[in-house]
Formats: C-alpha cells, structure tokens, sequence
C-alpha cells in the first residue's frame, strides 16, 4: 500500500521500512524479534495516537504497540506500529500519593520523581521495563506481596480503542468491562493503546535487600533451604531465586566466569534490624560466593535482580504453581544446569501475600491468583540455538511442574512463548474475548 501522501497529518514521526531513522525507530531491548511494520508512527501524544489507531483501522492495517520493547510477546510483519517512547511525561501527586505516567515511561522515571516524596510505585526487577504494559501485564514486582500487583492499584487510565475514541477509565465509571479486562489481561488482549495512567504510589523510602549467592557445590542446597525459607516470612518479604551458568566471557567479573550459581534476591519493605535477622538463615544456608544484603534507598532498587541493561535475544516462558516442593524444584533446575545446549536462567518467585488477594475490588483480569510460585525459564537465543529448540526445552522443563500448574502469569512471556498448552483459566478467556468482540470487532490491535 502505498502510504506517501496520506500520512504526514497523523504524526511528526511516521516511516516506512525505506526511510532513514526506520530500523532505529522499530527497535527496541529484545533483539531476537523486531516488529517489521509497513509504517511506524512515533507517537508524541494521545492525539497524534488517535490518528494512527484512526488511518489503520480505516485502510485494514493491523496496529501494535511498543514502548521499550522488553515484552515483545512476537513480532509484527506488515501493519503499522505505534511507538511510545516520546509520551515520556511523569507526573507525582505526593498529597493523593500517586503518579500520572504516559505511555512511553520506564519504571526508572517514576521511581527518580517519586523517591524525593518517599514514595515508591509498584515496579519490578528491572528499571528499564515500560510501565505501562507491565501493569496491565499484572505487574510482580519487589514490593508484590505486601501491597499486590501493580494493577490493583491504577486509579485511571486513558485508552484508544479501535474506533479511534480516547476514552478515560476508572474501576466505577463508564465501560467497566474494558477497565476489568485491561488490569492483568492488557498486554495479552490488545483491546487498545493505553496514552496514560494514574497510579497509587506506597510510602517505601527504604529496602533491605540484595541478593546472596552460591557457588556450582550449593546450588541444590540453596534451592532446597530458599524454598524451606520461602514458607516462614512476612507479607514484606518479596523474594526470588535465579539458577544459571555464566558464560566464561571476557567483561564478567571473574568470580562469575564460567560459574554455574544460585542467587537470592530478596526486598524486604520493613526495618532493616528486621530484614537482616530475616535473611540470616539464608545466609547460613551454604558457602556464600557473594552478598549484597543492605538497607538500601528505593531509588537504588535496581541493585536487587541486577538485570543485564543491554538490549539482546531471548525467549521466555513462565508457569504459575500452586504449590512447589523441594524435590520437583531441584529436577527443574538440573534440567537447565550446565551442559545443557541452551544457555538459559531459571527462576522461582515467591508469591502469596498481597498478591493472593485482589486489591482491585475484583474488577481485574490478573489470573492465578492462587499461585504459590512463579517458575520462570529465560533462554538466551544465538544463531546456533534457534527457537524451536529453546521451545522444545522449556516444554520439557514446565513438563516436570505437573499438576501444580495453574497457568501462565501475563508478564513473562517473551519471543511468541505460547507453548505452555491449556493453561489459561478458560472462565476469564471467555469473559476476554467477549470484550475483545465488543471493542476491537474487526481485530485492528
Ligand atoms: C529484564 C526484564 C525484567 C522484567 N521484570 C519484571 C518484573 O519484575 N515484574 C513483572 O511483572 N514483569 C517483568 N517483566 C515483564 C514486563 O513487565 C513485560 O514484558 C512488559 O510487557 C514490558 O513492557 P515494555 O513496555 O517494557 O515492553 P514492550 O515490548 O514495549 O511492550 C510489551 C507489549 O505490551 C503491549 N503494550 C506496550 N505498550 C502498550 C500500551 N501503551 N497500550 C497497550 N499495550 C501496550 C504491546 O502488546 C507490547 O508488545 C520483565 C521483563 C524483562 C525483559
């Protein structure tokens, strides 16, 4: 289709694959897929969004969204692409303790203008993650089990659905069906593009947290003694455990390289006394290779996953347990131990708490609330481990969970990862598709 006369009234920002800028435009954190739209529109509002989501409706272009780029849950080929990173505008009520965030907004913005407040939002292991699409993803994040997912806690949003209309949205307002099924299911569905969102902010100036790690000789004793640990803490302990061998590249440290390892993170939102009279039997557990354990300001959260920053290719899948003992754990993570042919991090996060209870009245999408554990698989993608091999691996890994799954959580799925069969709870499939039919009829998003 061509495009060249129709386009320049819809935003400041519009490219096809022909012109300069368009392969920075599209890109983003995951490299293994990228969106190859026929336009890409730079989106600096909700107006020039309006347009967008108006001219591919109207010429049958299929619109997807993206703001950083870490979810990509599978690329788009054809259509248009609506990128947001421009709506970058953070906005603090510190007396309503909340925030207005646009669309393009990563976790690291609200967290540097909240924390002069004292203020902390929900966010998660990685500041660079947008968060906007984490919380209707559901949002985990380190303060989850004392105050719930992030989507318990949005006190507006503002959307664009298919028929070009921004409509505003609140739990009790008009258009309750799309509010409910935005709050946990929204990055999945695609019922629209969210412009901008209000979100509660918690009093959490402080953290003890951290991570503690051990070495190839403790792995399964560290898995056997965080799961054991995992049962006696409070709601304000939020807490996860990542199993993977680094490679033995050149810019790792050196007690990193090549190591097979176990790693406690924890965040824990009460007194530091507390925190670390809490953690002493982690670190009594094993041999400790390395400790991080701290009080720390919430500003410097990103110090307790220490996710990698740079952009690269990965896949991703997940399954929500209702319960996990020590013995299925361990065969889990010696399925992705070393020697094996992709090089992969296996992690469990501990939930209950907070995130166990629907803080938003129940008028949300947030499935399996019921979940013990997250256990999440994360294969990092070469030329020589190509998709369908990291697939076959984690099927055979999720394979070993059983009975205890539950299902998928909304947010950790990565590169098209759909392979974990017949989990979603088919009561509130049904109740999303319904409102898919009902807002986006001929499937624009
Ligand atoms: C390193 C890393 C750490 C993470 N840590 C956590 C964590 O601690 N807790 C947690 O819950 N999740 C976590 N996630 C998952 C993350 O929250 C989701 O992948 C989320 O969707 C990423 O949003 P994004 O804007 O950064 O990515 P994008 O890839 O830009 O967006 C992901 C998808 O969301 C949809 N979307 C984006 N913007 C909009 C919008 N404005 N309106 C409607 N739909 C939109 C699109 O379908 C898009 O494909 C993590 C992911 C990574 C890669």
């Amino acid at each position: 289709m061509d495009h060249t006369n129709d386009v320049q009234h819809i935003a400041r920002v519009v490219l096809g694959p022909a012109d300069p800028g368009y392969d920075e435009e599209v890109a983003g954190f995951q490299t293994g897929f990228r969106h190859r739209p026929e336009l890409v529109v730079g989106a600096a509002d909700a107006d020039e969004v309006r347009r967008a989501v108006t001219y591919a409706a109207g010429r049958g272009l299929t619109v997807s969204v993206q703001a950083t780029g870490h979810g990509l849950p599978g690329a788009s080929d054809g259509g248009l692409l609506i990128t947001t990173r421009r709506m970058d505008g953070v906005r603090i009520d510190p007396a309503a303790r909340t925030a207005r965030i646009d669309a393009g907004v990563r976790w690291a913005q609200v967290v540097a203008a909240a924390s002069p407040h004292g203020l902390a939002p929900l966010s998660g292991s990685s500041p660079g993650v947008g968060a906007v699409s984490y919380v209707l993803g559901g949002g985990i994040g380190l303060l989850g089990r004392r105050f719930g997912y992030a989507s318990d806690h949005v006190r507006a949003l503002e959307v664009v659905t298919a028929d070009g209309e921004l409509r505003r949205l609140t739990a009790r307002g008009p258009d309750g069906d799309l509010w409910r099924a935005l709050l946990g299911g929204g990055n999945a569905v695609r019922l629209g593009v969210v412009t901008a969102m209000e979100i509660d902010l918690f009093p959490v100036a402080a953290l003890y947290g951290g991570y503690v790690r051990y070495g190839e000789e403790s792995v399964e004793t560290a898995v056997r003694a965080y799961l054991e640990w995992t049962r006696g803490v409070p709601d304000e302990m939020t807490s996860g455990l990542a199993v993977m061998s680094y490679p033995d590249a050149p810019g790792l440290p050196e007690h990193l390289r090549g190591r097979y390892v176990a790693t406690v993170s924890v965040a824990y939102s009460g007194d530091g006394a507390a925190g670390a009279r809490l953690v002493a039997p982690l670190r009594a557990a094993a041999p400790v290779l390395e400790d991080t354990l701290r009080e720390l300001s919430y500003a410097e959260n990103a110090t307790v996953y220490a996710e990698p920053d740079q952009p690269h290719a990965y896949y991703g899948d997940n399954a929500m347990v209702r319960g996990l003992d020590a013995e299925t754990a361990v065969r889990v993570v010696k399925a992705t131990g070393p020697g094996q042919p992709v090089w992969s991090v296996t992690q469990i996060s501990h939930l209950g708490g907070a995130l166990g209870r629907s803080g938003g009245g129940g008028l949300d999408s947030v499935p399996h609330r019921s979940a013990a554990y997250a256990v999440r698989m994360l294969s990092v993608l070469t030329p020589d481990t190509g998709v369908a091999r990291v697939r076959a691996l984690h099927r055979e890994v999720f394979a070993l969970l059983g009975e205890q799954v539950l299902g998928r959580a909304g947010n950790f799925s990565f590169g098209g990862g759909d392979e974990v069969e017949g989990l979603h709870d088919t009561t509130l499939s049904a109740a999303l598709s319904q409102t898919k039919r009902r807002y986006d009829p001929t499937a624009v998003f």
